[in-house]
């Protein structure tokens, strides 16, 4: 793993965005922001699913006259978590009218393609980055490629034109993008707001354009990075996608922090995107958030639906129990259980983990012999085996992490 490339720190509210601090996991809701109630619903269910940034729509006017409200409706369960607010088109005039709103938004979410045309674009940016120096906030300038300014792209196409070797179109874009992103970041500088107040994203639905663009732009500034594939797709497309992306530049030290930018199923929770999220730096190893299953897939030695049932069913208690747990347990999201469906790799995952169960294969004598940090520590057997691994899980987590009390391993 390479180290993390070197940026300033952007507080974005409580939460510190840059390469001294984790690589923070944030979201966006999909309600009407005007419905402060539905928005402020679903932003707690973001944020206690673990997004540690929420952002929402700013759109029209009743969507700023909404955001006090989201706020103290949040406020009122006892969640703190910052809010972004997305402006395109009409953000100089929301940010100047609704200045509470202004106060209470953690950032705003500039696009350079979306401030106004001709004249405007300057006078508009101008007056959105007047606004968040008067109220000392941060700004992503998150340039799109489905909303790439075109002023700076038309130039750049005919710049390329008249070029002895001209390069192809989706080249010349990328560095379009990144063109946008900087020059607008140099004039929010030339306009007064500090170096350590912004954020940078130009976000493509490929991945490979993805890392095009930002290994330039890693290459060019020490902004903190906000990384995430524009458009990923629904379910399994929009999560391996995502991760396919998101997974070499988090490698090579790129990105501060992550948006898994997922079209939920019909009816379906958001709070997908941050557990993918989740999953995708928990997984490269730089972050930890709850503690891994390890499960095999499953063969033709295992021939009952019992052994992943057990899997799911373990992973869904550790989930459903976290927040409870990481108030308690300091530390327990670093545990590795392991659920094993026969003899032949379950004792060895097993006794890797902290605690694991071999359940027996087809054929096998039906014992489940569950070991606790590389030891034997029962085996199971009959109708309770799934509730008393439950149980033994239970209880080592509150011996291992309980206070002042300890499991060597
Ligand atoms: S541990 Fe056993 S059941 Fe699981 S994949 Fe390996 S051989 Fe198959």
């Amino acid at each position: 793993m390479s180290e993390r490339r070197k940026t300033v720190t952007a507080w974005v509210g409580n939460v510190p965005v840059g390469s001294d601090h984790p690589i923070v996991v944030q979201s966006m809701t999909n309600t009407d922001t005007a419905n402060a109630e539905a928005t402020a619903i679903q932003v707690a269910q973001l944020a206690r699913a673990g997004s540690e940034i929420v952002r929402v729509t700013v759109n029209n006017k009743a969507a700023a006259a909404a955001i006090p409200q989201v706020v103290q409706r949040l406020a009122d369960v006892g969640i703190q978590v910052p809010i972004v607010g997305d402006f395109h088109y009409n953000g100089h005039i929301l940010l100047r009218e609704f200045p509470e709103t202004a106060r209470l938004l953690a950032k705003y979410r500039i696009n350079p393609g979306n401030v106004g045309a001709g004249g405007q674009h300057d006078k508009n940016f101008a007056t959105m980055i007047e606004v968040a120096r008067e109220f000392d906030k941060p700004v992503r300038i998150g340039v799109n490629w489905g909303s790439l300014d075109q002023q700076v792209l038309a130039r750049m196409m005919d710049e390329n034109a008249r070029a002895a070797a001209p390069r192809g179109g989706t080249d010349v874009m990328i560095d379009a993008m990144i063109v946008s992103a900087l020059d607008s970041a140099r004039f929010a500088e030339e306009l007064g707001l500090a170096h350590d107040k912004i954020l940078i994203s130009a976000k493509v639905s490929s991945a490979p354009e993805l890392w095009s663009v930002y290994r330039k732009l890693a290459a060019q500034c020490d902004y903190p990075l906000h990384l995430g594939l524009t458009e990923a797709g629904m379910g399994m497309k929009g999560m391996v996608a995502s991760a396919a992306a998101l997974a070499p530049l988090l490698q090579e030290g790129i990105g501060d922090t992550i948006r898994v930018s997922l079209t939920p199923e019909p009816g379906a929770s958001r709070k997908l995107e941050v557990e993918v999220a989740q999953q995708i730096l928990q997984s490269m190893g730089l972050r930890q958030f709850l503690p891994q299953v390890t499960s095999c897939p499953g063969c033709g030695r295992t021939t009952s639906s019992f052994f992943q049932e057990l899997a799911q069913n373990i992973q869904n208690y550790i989930r459903d129990q976290m927040p409870v747990w990481k108030a308690q347990y300091p530390g327990v999201e670093e545990m590795q259980v392991a659920v094993m469906g026969c003899i032949v790799n379950g004792p060895g995952e097993s006794k890797h983990a902290n605690i694991g169960i071999s359940l027996p294969g087809t054929g096998e004598d039906p014992r489940a012999p569950v070991y606790q940090d590389g030891q034997l520590l029962t085996t199971l057997k009959g109708p309770r085996i799934a509730q008393d691994f439950q149980e033994l899980l239970e209880a080592y987590v509150q011996r291992r992490y309980g206070q002042g009390e300890s499991v060597t391993r």
